[in-house]
């Protein structure tokens, strides 16, 4: 994304010697035209050309310019290098208007003293290319000037442009050429999309372009809609034969069976002609058919003299490929031809329709007549069987028996058999219901105290009555009546006379999760006027004998850590951290002590290191936290350096910005938020811990007296916190942003080994840390953003929950790498103004980039001074046993770093 601005021929010349102002020469065959100056025997030279007026683009306001010239070396002169410089100036005139050939060297502002890398000698050409950047551009175009003191030099090219970041298309938002970001206020540029054709996104995209012309950070995913598919950065229609119901990056899905191809784009695949969906049956699903009857229907008569016969029948042949099959049985019976329902006159049991099992019980049969019954099988398609034209080669879903009973004589009934009635009072409450007001009774007649009642409607109320019935079918006893809505979704509902309450219960709760959160905050143990109060209210009391102490692990402030194990009555018995208070204590330092416990017990998050109780009654007062068998992650990082891919890093900064967003949720400010507070588990979830109420004052290694009182972590803190003392969640997203850096730098110490005061400093005049080696740029940027002066910009927790969420969704986002520079990121030590290495030996540089334990292999290889280490190659190294490719670039990049110490370090470059 370079753009190239024309550089006109020069205007003002050399001052002095104009004579020999486009001289040509020859080089590799071709001649070319430069300016050139050599006025190097003459004294007080100050020679100027100047460009002719270059409009800017209003929104270029950062140009680069690209030289390429050639400086002789003054030693080639006799005589005169007292006086013959190997430097030039560029100066730089913004202007809104061309002002021809009226030149005045103050109106310049110097941008850059150029000196070439490599010097011509007397029989060497070389050429040099150095390129500067114009920042902060805002008028309507600049001059460029080129001023020389003194050298023999000749200018061959200048070429000057600017960076935009091309238009592009990312996650099918198409995003417009844009000039990138203009230097320090405008770091990044944000940028509106659209959604190409066919796409829509819930949030409107939007993308950042860097000064380097990098899109990165694309926030707000489009999709394809309804009956679309993403392919090649644009949503095509689902081919014949596919489709796709929602909007979603997903593939167009095969249209399931029993359904009708439709031509392209479909949003769903209609039934095929005889097949259906019932109305639960999601219409993404299959299509099925009727059930064909039920087979094998016969009568078993065991107790034909008290009026009674079994029906049974064996499942349909074709259940239509469902299985909610059910049955109905139809009675009738027969006096001579006249036959009618045998209605109320005739038991069947359990029930005479929604049988799921394959028989029923018929009784009160009366003698001398012909009774016919038909089972017919249904199923969730059942109400279609009417519909539509019949198909004639349909079997019918229906089979009949005729069974006569001859007998004689009557029977007596004697038994008490206990029947319970549901009655379910049926209220739609569906909007698109016309009969709004239809109540509609079903009755169930059950002998057994529960019933699973599936085939109720979505979001719809249902009033249960349950009533006792004599054995003559007269009510009798008590009833209990409870009313219930449905959910969107149905699970069948279990109902039982003595969990009715319970199970409604449960219905409630799950309907909307999201209502019933409570909103909790934080209490601060101070407020209360005893301590002992919020440590009773907040934690549960263990008893000593319970906790059995293992191993040291540790060392708080207040005493050992120890790793143990908890077995109190009623728990699952585990391994646990135990932290003691050392005996000698003052009240004052229990309390501090136990403040910990206090706050921890009122947080209950994943992220969130979680307390089990204290010791609070006997002489040695415990804390017992559930166990974290990685410790602590700066550590845990600094073991496994280079070793964990960026993927797995941000997984874990994801887990530890979720705990942040639970406390800032909470209105809890942590304030020492660092790597080292941060414990890993073995999943290697992260979880945040620290809490006691004068850790920061007193606990913390880190923590550094400051001028307004108290102890803070200098190179953790946000400045408005270290200045007046402003600790927010705000400046808690400052710190986090720094353990992301202690992540991605496998536990470096942020800064180095620079002083607090440096640190301060360096912040004061906006340096940040620069991306540690192999870092995504997104995430980089994501630091960058956290660590803003003013704290009202920098993201919210949630933001960066949500930000690496989507990172972590889709991994090709890490791809891009931040820019690395190894001088600065590699801390070399300083080289003391002397020209040689800055080491003495090669364990001294192995140990200054905290490889020393290659030490050896280096030595084997016959590696042993620096001069060798500086003639490696990349094989060289990986040859002499280096396998790891985190420490292959490590100690790649230092030689690289080496090799470059001529140049002057830019430290920190926002
Ligand atoms: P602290 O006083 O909380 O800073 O704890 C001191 C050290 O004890 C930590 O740096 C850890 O190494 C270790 N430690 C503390 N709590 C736990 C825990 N729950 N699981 C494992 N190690 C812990």
């Amino acid at each position: 994304g370079h753009s190239l601005l024309t550089l006109p021929c020069s205007v003002v010349l050399w001052r002095r010697s104009l004579s020999c102002c486009m001289l040509p020469f020859i080089l590799n065959g071709s001649q070319l035209y430069t300016y050139s100056v050599c006025n190097v025997g003459e004294h007080e030279q100050d020679n100027w050309l100047r460009t002719t007026f270059i409009q800017r683009r209003p929104s270029a306001s950062r140009v680069f310019v690209e030289l390429q010239f050639i400086v002789r070396d003054c030693n080639s002169f006799d005589g005169s290098s007292l006086t013959c410089k190997e430097t030039f100036n560029l100066f730089s005139s913004e202007s809104d208007a061309d002002i021809g050939t009226s030149f005045r060297k103050g109106q310049f502002k110097k941008v850059a003293t150029i000196a070439p890398d490599e010097i011509t000698s007397r029989n060497e050409l070389r050429i040099n290319r150095e390129t500067r950047v114009v920042e902060s551009l805002s008028r309507k175009g600049f001059y460029l000037a080129f001023q020389d003191i003194g050298a023999c030099m000749a200018l061959l090219s200048v070429r000057v442009y600017y960076k935009t970041c091309p238009a592009t298309i990312k996650s099918l938002a198409a995003f417009p050429e844009t000039v990138a970001g203009g230097g320090v206020n405008q770091a990044l540029r944000e940028v509106a999309g659209a959604c190409v054709e066919n796409a829509v996104s819930e949030e409107s995209p939007r993308i950042y372009c860097t000064m380097d012309g990098e899109w990165v950070v694309p926030v707000g995913q489009c999709q394809c809609k309804p009956g679309y598919e993403a392919v090649n950065d644009t949503c095509r229609d689902c081919q014949p034969g596919f489709f796709k119901a929602f909007v979603s990056n997903d593939a167009c899905e095969l249209c399931p069976v029993n359904t009708k191809l439709l031509s392209s784009g479909a949003l769903f695949c209609p039934c095929a002609e005889d097949f259906y969906r019932a109305p639960d049956d999601p219409t993404t699903g299959p299509c099925s058919g009727l059930p064909s009857a039920p087979r094998e229907l016969v009568a078993t008569t065991t107790q034909l003299a008290a009026g009674k016969l079994q029906l049974s029948w064996s499942p349909p042949e074709d259940t239509g490929g469902r299985s909610d099959i059910s049955y109905s049985v139809e009675c009738r019976r027969c006096e001579g031809t006249a036959c009618q329902p045998c209605g109320e006159k005739v038991r069947l049991e359990p029930a005479s329709s929604g049988l799921v099992d394959t028989r029923v019980a018929v009784s009160e049969l009366e003698p001398h007549l012909n009774y016919t019954f038909t089972v017919e099988a249904h199923s969730g398609v059942s109400l279609f069987a009417s519909q539509g034209t019949p198909r004639s080669n349909r079997p019918p879903s229906t089979s009949t028996l005729t069974t006569a009973l001859h007998y004689t004589g009557r029977s007596l009934y004697l038994g008490v058999i206990v029947v319970v009635v549901v009655v379910v009072v049926v209220v739609e409450l569906l909007y698109y219901d016309d009969n709004l007001d239809v109540t509609t009774y079903t009755v169930l007649i059950l002998e057994k105290s529960s019933v699973q009642i599936s085939d109720l409607s979505p979001g719809t109320a249902y009033l249960f009555r349950v009533q006792a019935l004599s054995p003559e079918g007269s009510p009798g006893g008590s009833s209990i009546e409870d009313e219930f809505e449905t959910l969107t979704e149905v699970p069948p509902l279990c109902l039982s006379c003595i969990c009715i309450v319970l199970s409604i219960m449960s219905i409630y709760s799950y309907s909307s999760p999201e209502q019933l959160k409570p909103l909790k905050t934080y209490v601060d143990p101070h407020t209360y006027e005893d301590p002992n109060m919020a440590i009773l209210k907040f934690a549960s009391e263990i008893h000593p004998s319970h906790v059995t102490k293992q191993k040291v692990i540790g060392a708080g402030e207040f005493g050992e850590v120890y790793r143990g194990i908890l077995k109190a009555p009623g728990r699952k018995e585990g391994a646990v951290a135990i932290k003691t208070l050392k005996p000698g204590y003052s009240e004052k330092q229990r309390q501090d002590f136990l403040s910990e416990a206090s706050i921890m017990g009122q947080f209950s998050h994943q992220n969130i290191i979680r307390l089990e109780g204290v010791v609070t009654k006997f002489k040695h007062a415990m804390i017992v936290t559930e166990y974290m068998e990685n410790g602590a992650l700066d550590k845990y990082l600094k073991d496994r350096d280079g070793e964990m891919p960026s993927f797995q890093l941000v997984g874990m900064m994801h887990g530890i910005a979720a705990g942040m967003k639970y406390l800032s949720d909470m209105s809890y400010v942590h304030r020492d938020l660092a790597a080292r507070n941060i414990l890993v588990n073995n999943n290697l979830e992260c979880k945040v811990s620290d809490f006691g109420l004068s850790r920061v004052l007193e606990d913390d290694p880190e923590g550094t007296y400051t001028t307004s009182g108290g102890k803070i972590p200098i190179r953790w803190t946000a400045p408005e916190a270290i200045a007046y003392r402003k600790f927010t969640s705000a400046s808690d997203v400052w710190s986090f942003g720094i353990v992301m850096w202690e992540v991605m730098a496998f536990g470096e110490r942020p800064y180095w080994d620079m002083s607090n005061c440096e640190v301060m400093k360096a912040i004061n005049e906006a340096f940040r840390l620069p991306a540690p080696m192999d870092c995504p740029s997104a995430v980089y940027q994501l630091m960058l953003q956290c660590w803003l002066q003013d704290r009202s910009k920098r993201p919210r927790f949630p933001d960066i929950v949500s930000l690496l969420d989507k990172l972590l969704r889709s991994p090709e986002s890490l791809k891009a790498i931040a820019d690395f520079d190894p001088r600065v990121s590699i801390r070399l030590p300083s080289t003391s103004g002397s020209d040689g290495l800055p080491f003495r030996s090669v364990s001294e540089w192995l140990e200054s980039i905290k490889m020393s334990q290659y030490s050896e292999n280096f030595t084997c290889a016959g590696v042993v001074t620096m001069d060798q280490v500086l003639q490696m190659k990349n094989v060289d190294i990986k040859n002499i046993g280096v396998r790891l490719p985190g420490h292959l670039k490590r100690i790649a990049y230092s030689i690289l770093g080496l090799k470059d110490q001529t140049s002057t370090l830019s430290v920190f470059a926002v």
